[in-house]
């Protein structure tokens, strides 16, 4: 999986973020990734991810893959790109 560490600016919380292999979209890694579960209000940062993991869809594709509506896909690509530690969006990129 390749990911980049990156340190919120609110809060000081050490994220990863990845890149989608879907649609190249940044966002940040949560537990519910490597769970491959959909990320939950209360998903925690990932503080080291297992080697030679597959790098997992963004919020928005695995949503959509997960046959979510249109409404809750848009809130999952708003949400990917949030600190999970403090809620605050902090990838500035696309
Ligand atoms: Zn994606
Ligand atoms: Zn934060």
């Amino acid at each position: 999986m390749d990911a980049i560490g990156l340190t919120c600016r609110h809060c000081g919380t050490e994220n990863f973020v990845a890149e989608c292999p879907n649609d190249g979209r940044s966002f940040v890694l949560t537990t519910a990734h490597l769970d491959g579960r959909l990320r939950e209000f209360e998903d925690r940062p990932v503080e080291e991810f297992p080697p030679g993991a597959e790098t997992p869809l963004c919020d928005f594709c695995a949503g959509k893959a997960a046959g979510l509506g249109l409404a809750e896909l848009v809130s999952a690509g708003l949400r990917q790109k949030t600190c999970p530690a403090c809620h605050t969006e902090f990838i500035s990129d696309g």
